[in-house]
Formats: C-alpha cells, structure tokens, sequence
C-alpha cells in the first residue's frame, strides 16, 4: 500500500447508545497514537452527535452511512443533507452500499447524486460498488463494476476522484463469513484503478480503493498486502473492538 490506508466501520443498524458509548472509548485507547492509518467509524445518524463527543481529541475520523440526494433544505422528510453531516463533525460518508442498492432503491443515478450531494457539502464520499454472485459467476464482475464506477464518472467527472474514496464489496462477501482472496479482490481493486486512470493518471494513484466483505483481523494482512487495497470497509467486525483493533494494526 502506497496511500495512507484508511479502515472504516460500518455499524449499520446496530447498538445501543450505551454500547456505542463503550466500543468509542475502547477503541480511543487502542488506537491511540498510531498514525500509519486512518480509523474512521459510522455509527447510525442519531449516534452521530454523541460519537462526535466521545471522539473529541482523538484521531479516529466520523463519517455517516448515507445522505439525501437534496442540497441544502428543504421539505424531505426523513432525509438528512450533506451539510447536516459536516455540522456534526462528519468528513466522510458511504454512498452506494449494496443494501442500499437492493433494499432501499439507491440506483446507480441516485447514488451519482448522492456522490455529488456529498461533495457540494464539502465531504469525502466512499462509493461502494461490487457484483453479486450471480453475476461473478456469469463472468460480469468487471461490467458490474464498471457500469456502476461510469455512472458516478459521467455524473460528476472523473475530477471528482480526487477527493472521494472507492470501496470494492462483492455482495456475495458482506456479512456471509465468505471473503473474497487477495487474489481476486486485487483484480478488482486494478481494474477499478485503471478505469480512473484512463480519464485521468494523475488522479489514479492517489485514490484510496478500500475492500469490504467479511474483513476479519485474520485475513485483513494478507488483504492489505496488496498493492490496489488501501484499507477496508468493514460491516460486523467493527462492532467488536477487539477486532475492529485487530484489523486496524493490521495495515502496520
Ligand atoms: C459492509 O457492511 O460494508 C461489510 C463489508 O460488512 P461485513 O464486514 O460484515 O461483511
């Protein structure tokens, strides 16, 4: 890995805030000083404000798991904007996760808009992208991908890398215990990286493609190991500090 890696928690709907409260303050203590990566947690939107507190001093970045595809406000109920997320300490936020593609209907052009929402506010999108099984094994993993990575590049141009993280997460990988190898979450994370840099080779090799699917401290070395994976997205492991740790040193 030549980027600074970045490993991002991705709590979902999960915890209490007493729970929350507790993993925020073991994982300060175990991370510590350490500047060799960046660790960066999304809790659900209405931890935010709290985790922004609990986090003050310490190096471990916010980021939230969605935003509206509106700019400013506006009458969207339920919706929370890309400038609310910086109020309250964000600089990152996912956009595209896979569950939200299949249960809540964020198509590739919703999740351009997001991707571009995000920006306008003034944080770093992480756009996630990734086949299903389906489609790996018809042989469409790259189509997938790509037709995902060109809808976003044909939204906002390919300027807009420069700031932006991109995670690969094979549907088949998240929250199924089954990761895909170095070897193949490599192939992905370069094809990934030569489609930035057919628009634009500056842009390319500063891009941070972070792996997501079932990251455990167990596979998260040999993960990293590669050359186009800069860190990981990562589901159910970062509810749990001690794996959460586990795969954070892991980039050391
Ligand atoms: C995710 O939620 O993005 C994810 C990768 O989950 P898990 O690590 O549990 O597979």
């Amino acid at each position: 890995m030549s980027r600074k890696p970045l490993i991002a928690g991705n709590w979902k709907m999960n915890g209490s805030l007493e729970e929350s409260r507790k993993l925020v303050g073991v994982l300060r203590a175990g991370v510590g000083m350490a500047s060799q990566a960046d660790m960066l947690l999304c809790p659900p939107y209405v931890y935010l404000g709290a985790v922004q507190t609990w986090l003050a001093g310490s190096s471990i970045l916010l980021g939230a798991q969605d935003v509206a595809d509106r700019q400013g406000s506006g009458a969207y109920t339920g919706e929370v904007s890309g400038g609310m997320l910086v109020d309250v300490g964000c600089g990152h936020v996912i956009v595209g996760h896979s569950e939200r593609r299949a249960l809540f209907g964020d198509t590739d052009s919703v999740v351009a808009t997001k991707f571009g929402a995000a920006q306008a506010a003034g944080l770093i999108p992480i756009l996630c992208v990734g086949e299903t099984l389906a489609q790996r094994d018809a042989g469409e993993t790259e189509q997938t991908v790509g037709r995902q990575l060109t809808a976003v590049l044909e939204a906002v141009g390919v300027e807009a890398f420069a700031e932006a993280v991109v995670a690969y997460e094979p549907v088949w990988a998240i929250g199924t215990g089954r990761t895909a190898s170095p070897e193949q979450a490599q192939e992905v994370h370069a094809f990934i990286r030569g489609m930035i840099a057919a628009r634009d080779a500056t842009i390319a090799p500063g891009l941070n493609i972070l792996y997501g699917g079932s990251v455990k401290g167990s596979n998260a070395r040999a993960l990293f190991a590669k050359d186009d994976i800069d860190g990981g997205l990562v589901g159910g492991a970062s509810l749990v500090a001690s794996d959460f740790l586990e795969i954070f040193h892991a980039t050391a």
